[in-house]
C-alpha cells in the first residue's frame, strides 16, 4: 500500500486507530507553558528596527502570548478531551480536533464546537489561533491525490508533514499572498524577480527560497510558516509556485509584524483587548531559507499551487473555523452593544431596539450560515465531508460589507459614550479627581468604575488602533471581496437558477 492510499486507510472513521498504533510514539497533549517554553528558540522577529529576544518577555506580544497559552492549557484540561481532542489514527493519544479529517456530519460539527470554545476564550478576536491552518493541512491531508499530481513523494511530504504537525500539538500560520510592490506585472517581471518570495537555488538536500510575502498573522506566535501562493499565476511565475513549511526560527527567516498594539500600554484597564489579544499580522521576508526536500509540498507547479485550495477541502476548513470565529466576535459584539445601551439607558427605547433588531439580523445570519455548512455538508467518494462552498462563500463575500454596517449601528446608537471617558485609570484612583469621577462617570445601573470600564472595552474593540486593524482584517483575512466573490460565482448552481427562466420561457402560449 502506498504512503497516501495507508493515510486516507487510517484515517477512515471506520478503523479510527491504525494496527500499528502501539508502535508509534504518542506527544502528550501541548500544555500553555510547554508552548510558551517553546517560543524562545531564536526566532528572528523585529520591532522598531531591533531584534526581540524572547517575544513571551516583549512588552509588544507577551500577554497576547499568554492568552495564546491558554488555548492549549484549555485543549490539554481532561474536562475539556471530548470537545477539544479525538483519537489519532496513528497513536489511539488525544490530539487536537482542529487536525481531523471529518467523516461524518457529526465529526464536522464536533470541529465547529472545539473551533468555538477557542475563539470564545479570545471573544473572538485572535483570528490565526491553531485550528485555522491547521485546517489547511486537514484539507491537503484529505485529498493528498492533488500533491501527487507534481510527484508522489510530494504528496506523502504533506501527509507527513500533516501528522507530524497534528501528533505534536503544532501551530503553523501562512503566507500565501504576494507583496504589493507592484501588481501591474507578474512576479518574474518585477524589477527583481527574486522580490517576491520563491525558489532560487536547488540542491539535492532541498531548496532555497527568498523574497517578500505577506501576511502572516500570528506568525510571532507560531511554530511553523507554511509559504505558498493563492492569488492567480502565469506561465513564468513557476518559481513561485511553491508550498513549504519552516520552522518559524529557520535561519533566514525574518519577520516584521505591524505596529503592535500593546507595546506602549501600562495597564488593562484602559486597553482590555489590545493589550491581551493582539495577534499581530507580520511582512515575511525569506533571505535564502533552506527548505529540505521533505518539507516541499508544491514545487514549481502552476496547476498544483492553484489546486491545493480548490480541489481539497483545505479552504473550507479553514474558513469554517474562521467562521465560527467570527460568529463569535459578533456575539461578543452584540454584547457590548446591549451592555452599553442598558448602561446609557436607552435599551428601552423603541427605535434602539429596532436599530438592535437590524444588528442582530445580522448576526443571527452569520450564526445560521456557520451551521449550514455543516448542515449542507457533502460527503466525496473517499468518505471525506466537504463544508458547504456556496454558504461559506455567500456569508465571507457579504461580511465585506455587513461588518461596517454592524460597526456603524453600533457607533450610531453610542454616540459620544465611548469618549467622554477620563483619559486613563489614573482619573479615577487621584484623589484629586475620584470624587468627579464617582458622580459624573456613574450611569443608572452601574457605577463609575464599571460603567468607565465598559465604554473602554467598546472603544477598544471599535474605535482604537487595534479596533480598526480588525475592520481591515474582516474585510480581507480570506482575499479581497472582489476574489470571495468570484469564488461565489464559482460555486453558485446558475444552472438550477437559468432552467427555471428555460421553464418560464417554455410556457405554453
Ligand atoms: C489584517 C490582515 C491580516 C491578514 N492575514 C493574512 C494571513 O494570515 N496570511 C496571508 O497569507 N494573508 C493575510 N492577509 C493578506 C490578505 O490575504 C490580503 O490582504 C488579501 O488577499 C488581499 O490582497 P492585497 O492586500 O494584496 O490586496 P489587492 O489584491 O492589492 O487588492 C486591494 C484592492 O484593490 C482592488 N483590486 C485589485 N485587483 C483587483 C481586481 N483584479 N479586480 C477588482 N478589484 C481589484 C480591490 O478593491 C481590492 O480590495 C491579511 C490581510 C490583512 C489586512
Amino acid at each position: 500500500m502506498s504512503a497516501v492510499a495507508d493515510h486516507l486507510h487510517r484515517t477512515s472513521s471506520s478503523t479510527p486507530v491504525h494496527p500499528s498504533a502501539s508502535s508509534a510514539k504518542a506527544t502528550p497533549l501541548r500544555t500553555g507553558a510547554e508552548y510558551l517554553r517553546s517560543l524562545d528558540d531564536g526566532r528572528a522577529v523585529y520591532v522598531d528596527g531591533e531584534r526581540v529576544r524572547n517575544v513571551t518577555t516583549h512588552p509588544a506580544f507577551a500577554r497576547a502570548a499568554q492568552s495564546a497559552a491558554k488555548l492549549y492549557d484549555i485543549a490539554a484540561d481532561p474536562a475539556n478531551r471530548e470537545r477539544m481532542t479525538y483519537t489519532s489514527p496513528t497513536t489511539g493519544a488525544p490530539v487536537l480536533r482542529a487536525y481531523q479529517i471529518p467523516r461524518s456530519h457529526a465529526d464536522l460539527r464536533a470541529k465547529r464546537l472545539a473551533s468555538e470554545m477557542w475563539s470564545e476564550a479570545t471573544f473572538g478576536l485572535m483570528g490565526r489561533t491553531p485550528d485555522h491552518v491547521s485546517g489547511f493541512f486537514a484539507g491537503f491531508a484529505a485529498v493528498p491525490e492533488v500533491f501527487a499530481a507534481g510527484g508522489k513523494h510530494y504528496a506523502e511530504n504533506v501527509v507527513n508533514f500533516y501528522e507530524h504537525a497534528r501528533e505534536n500539538h503544532l501551530w503553523t500560520t501562512y503566507a500565501i499572498v504576494p507583496p504589493q510592490i507592484d501588481r501591474a506585472k507578474p512576479g518574474h517581471q518585477q524589477s527583481d524577480p527574486t522580490l517576491y518570495a520563491g525558489v532560487v537555488k536547488e540542491t539535492d538536500g532541498g531548496i532555497y527560497v527568498s523574497g517578500a510575502q505577506q501576511l502572516a498573522t500570528a506568525g510571532v506566535f507560531s511554530d511553523y510558516l507554511y509559504l505558498s501562493c493563492i492569488h492567480p499565476l502565469q506561465p513564468g511565475d513557476e518559481n513561485y509556485a511553491i508550498g513549504v513549511a519552516m520552522p518559524m526560527n529557520a535561519e533566514g527567516l525574518r519577520l516584521y509584524p505591524r505596529r503592535p498594539f500593546a507595546q506602549h500600554v501600562d495597564n488593562t484597564f484602559d486597553h482590555p483587548l489590545s493589550s491581551r489579544f493582539d495577534e499581530s499580522d507580520c511582512f515575511v521576508v525569506l533571505d535564502n531559507v533552506f527548505i529540505p526536500w521533505e518539507k516541499v509540498f508544491i514545487y514549481r507547479n502552476l496547476e498544483v499551487c492553484r489546486d491545493q485550495w480548490w480541489k481539497t477541502p483545505s479552504h473550507s476548513y479553514g474558513n469554517l473555523q474562521a467562521q465560527a470565529r467570527y460568529a463569535t466576535k459578533l456575539r461578543f459584539m452584540i454584547g457590548l452593544a446591549k451592555r452599553m445601551n442598558e448602561l446609557t439607558g436607552n435599551d428601552g427605547v423603541p427605535a434602539v431596539q429596532v436599530q438592535m433588531g437590524e444588528l442582530a439580523a445580522l448576526v443571527a445570519t452569520v450564526e445560521a450560515m456557520l451551521e449550514a455548512q455543516e448542515t449542507r455538508a457533502v460527503i466525496d467518494a473517499n468518505g471525506v465531508v466537504w463544508p458547504d462552498k456556496p454558504t461559506l462563500y455567500a456569508v465571507m463575500a457579504m461580511q465585506s460589507e455587513n461588518n461596517p454596517r454592524m460597526i456603524e449601528i453600533i457607533r450610531e446608537l453610542t454616540g459620544a459614550a465611548m469618549i467622554s471617558m477620563p483619559s486613563s485609570l489614573k482619573d479615577l484612583d487621584s484623589p484629586e479627581t475620584a470624587s468627579d469621577m464617582a458622580r459624573y462617570m456613574a450611569s443608572g445601573k452601574a457605577g463609575a468604575r464599571e460603567r468607565i470600564a465598559l465604554m473602554r472595552m467598546a472603544w477598544d474593540f471599535i474605535g482604537s488602533e487595534f479596533g480598526n486593524r480588525h475592520a481591515q482584517y474582516e474585510k480581507f483575512y480570506g482575499g479581497a471581496s472582489f476574489i470571495v466573490k468570484t469564488n461565489m460565482y464559482r460555486n453558485y448552481d446558475f444552472k438550477r437558477a437559468t432552467s427555471l427562466v428555460d421553464a418560464a420561457l417554455d410556457l405554453p402560449a
